[in-house]
């Protein structure tokens, strides 16, 4: 049997990921730090402190119990991480549950208990659920036997991966149970990669070849999927180069990510600060016509690309 990952969310009903309405499982863990990241929350594969500032009514009972000494007004955030050991008394003593636990062991028959209680839905609509995170993959035994199980259960699996992980039985132990890979395309340049999002690239792009063969082979979708971060993703050179990429191996399809600010508020539960000088751009929604002039590039390649 495989050993649990931690959860840091499940979705009952989601009509952004994937096809029809979705319960969507987010995993902790990611091999990635990507600036702009959604989820911040789930980069780490650990338990972490999650506090919410606007239900803290400072009425000092955290403290009280904290054996470090970690949790004071005068921290920027509250909690003074390097002192915390993780023990999460202050969460237990938190009455207005201003802090919380950001991510919980669940077994394989608790998440599909959890999302089978969606399954009128999943049917009335072609929906199903959706892994994200993080990235599933950090657990990939979990993962089989999750998508196993859903399976056995005649639900629509989809995997939403950032592309870097190990292939090694890969088709023989999570692809049969799979129906669909939307899988993130950030740079195609490696020192890109390597600045906003931590590591390169070069396996990634070795994966979504791979992958791509496969899906053409066993019938699985495959959508490639660029987040558009303002002045970061989105400049034209980077767009050419991935429309270029994808065109050159025959895809005609792909998803664009456009940025969405409110991940902004995440870090500061976190404990962590905000962007500094990059802030303002990422506090930016798209603008259509922004967004048409990029499906026409992608357009110029032979590729539909769509909002998703
Ligand atoms: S989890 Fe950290 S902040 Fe909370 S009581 Fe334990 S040491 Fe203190
Ligand atoms: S790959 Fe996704 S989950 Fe991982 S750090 Fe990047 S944006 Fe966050």
């Amino acid at each position: 049997m495989s050993s649990e990952p931690l959860i840091f969310d499940t979705k009952g009903n989601s009509l952004e990921d994937g096809p029809g309405i979705r319960s969507v499982i987010f995993f902790k863990g990611c091999p990635l730090n990507c600036l702009w990241c959604q989820n911040p929350e789930g980069k780490k594969a650990t338990a972490e402190l999650w506090w919410e500032s606007d239900r803290c009514v400072k009425d000092g009972g955290c403290m009280e119990v904290c054996p470090r000494g970690a949790i004071s007004p005068d921290h920027a955030f509250f909690i003074d991480r390097n002192r915390c050991d993780g023990c999460m008394l202050c969460v237990e003593a938190c009455a207005s549950t201003a802090l919380q636990i950001s991510g919980q062991s669940m077994s394989v028959e608790e998440v599909v208990q959890q999302v089978i209680r969606y399954r009128a839905y999943f049917e009335a609509t072609g929906g199903g659920v959706t892994l994200s995170g993080g990235e599933p993959m950090s657990a990939p035994e979990f993962v089989a036997d999750l998508l196993k199980r859903l399976k056995e259960e005649g639900i629509h699996t989809l995997l939403q991966t950032s592309g870097l992980f190990p292939l090694a039985r890969f088709d023989s132990e999570v692809l049969p149970w799979l129906d669909a890979i939307y899988f993130d395309l950030k740079f195609m340049d490696p020192a890109l990669h390597r600045r906003y999002c931590g590591t390169g690239n070069e396996t990634i792009q070795k994966n979504f070849v791979t992958l791509l063969r496969w899906s053409r082979s066993m019938g699985f979708e495959l959508l490639p999927r660029t987040p558009l971060i303002p002045g970061i993703t989105d400049t034209d050179a980077n767009l050419h180069s991935i429309a270029d990429f994808l065109s050159g191996h025959g895809v005609e399809r792909a998803a664009l990510l456009p940025n969405n600010p409110l991940w902004l508020e995440k870090g500061p539960r976190l404990g962590e600060a905000l962007v500094g000088t990059l802030e303002k751009r990422l506090r930016s929604f798209y603008e259509t016509k922004r967004l048409e002039e990029i499906e026409e590039l992608f357009s110029s390649y032979g590729i539909a690309a769509s909002v998703a």
